[in-house]
């Protein structure tokens, strides 16, 4: 049957395309369902300097497109839609994807990965590409010689500033504790920059403008005190939210993420994860692809289990 595969990989971030990689070279007939905005969260960052290999970093949009290749060439058969529902109680597995197409899978690796997480304020979703934003690399260009804000305390708010600094005039990080949690070469290179400023134990409690952004209200965490600061754009880099909503059948935990049992195994035998989609933890790209290097390795096994 062409439509059955061996192993369906739902996602295409280094978890899925490690996983492809490892599931190819295992001779596994594989398909990778990418999404169409495939390549995960590193599409939308610059230089990653923390993926081994690179001695002077790389963008993360050139890591992926390298994944990709070498996935392909490996034999992966990749199609660029999304995800859309899974059958599994069927033997094999029935993937549906967005455009009406239905795969058979043996097995399934879930590694869809993570999306942004807003500050659910009022005045923030309407006017999400009208000056708010959570992806500086791609939108910062926009706020050339303009103030703006970030919103967070980890290392994706601390690159998210750095990347502004090449843009704006003034880049304010608003962090609702008196200390980040980012790593201390992060948090150093920022209070060093000058063009970088820092109010902690302030929260966003509003975003005001009209059609953009021109304002923020401000609360302060210690005493309640909320003002109103002029500003021309917000950059929420708060965290993640991963992406496990369309997978009913697969236990997740309160926050969403897909609950492991044991080495990248979900609730359904046969199905497994890898990645940001079930680790609270870590969230590196480096061990997001180790994942999915273990996952295909438990697909490889079960396989064998199962033929013999
Ligand atoms: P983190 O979970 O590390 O940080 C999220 C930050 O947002 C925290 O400071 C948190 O505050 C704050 N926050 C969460 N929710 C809210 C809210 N509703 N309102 C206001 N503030 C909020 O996420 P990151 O995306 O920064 O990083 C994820 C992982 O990726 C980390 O492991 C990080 O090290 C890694 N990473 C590494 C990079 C690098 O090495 N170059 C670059 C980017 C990410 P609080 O501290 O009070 O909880």
């Amino acid at each position: 049957m062409e439509n059955l595969f061996d192993v369906i990989i739902i996602g295409s971030g280094p978890a899925g395309l490690t996983a492809a990689l490892y599931s190819t070279r295992a001779n596994l007939k594989t398909l990778v369902v990418a999404g169409r905005a495939w390549g995960g969260q590193l599409m939308l960052t610059t230089l990653v300097e923390n993926y081994p290999g690179f001695p002077q970093g790389i963008q993360g949009p050139d890591l992926m497109i390298a994944m990709r290749k070498q996935a392909e060439h490996h034999g992966a058969q990749i199609v660029d839609v999304d995800f859309k529902s899974a059958d599994y109680n069927s033997r094999p597995f029935k993937v549906r994807t967005d455009d009406e197409r239905e795969f058979s899978g043996q097995t399934v690796i879930i590694a869809t990965g993570a999306d942004t997480k807003w500050l659910e304020v009022p005045g923030e979703k309407e006017r999400i590409g009208r000056g708010v934003s959570s992806c500086a690399p791609c939108d910062g260009a926009f706020f050339r010689g303009k103030n703006v804000i970030v919103a967070g305390g980890g290392d994706s708010a601390m690159e998210e500033a750095l990347v502004l600094t090449k843009y704006a005039t003034e880049v304010t990080i608003v962090h609702r504790r008196d200390s980040f949690r980012a790593s201390e070469i992060m948090q150093k290179r920022v209070k060093e920059h000058p063009k970088i400023k820092i109010i902690y134990s302030s929260e966003i409690v509003e975003i005001l403008g009209e059609n953009k952004v021109e304002r923020i209200k401000i609360k302060n965490t210690k005493n309640s005190e909320v003002s109103e600061m002029p500003i021309d754009g917000v950059f929420v880099a708060v965290g993640h939210i991963p992406n496990s909503a369309l997978f009913s059948g697969i236990d997740r935990d309160e926050q969403g993420f897909i609950k492991v049992y044991d080495h990248t195994k979900t609730n359904v035998e046969g199905v497994y994860v890898a990645g940001d989609v079930h680790d609270a933890t870590y969230k590196q790209a480096v061990t997001a692809a180790a994942f999915g290097c273990m996952a295909a390795l438990e697909v490889e096994k079960h396989l064998m289990e199962q033929a013999s």
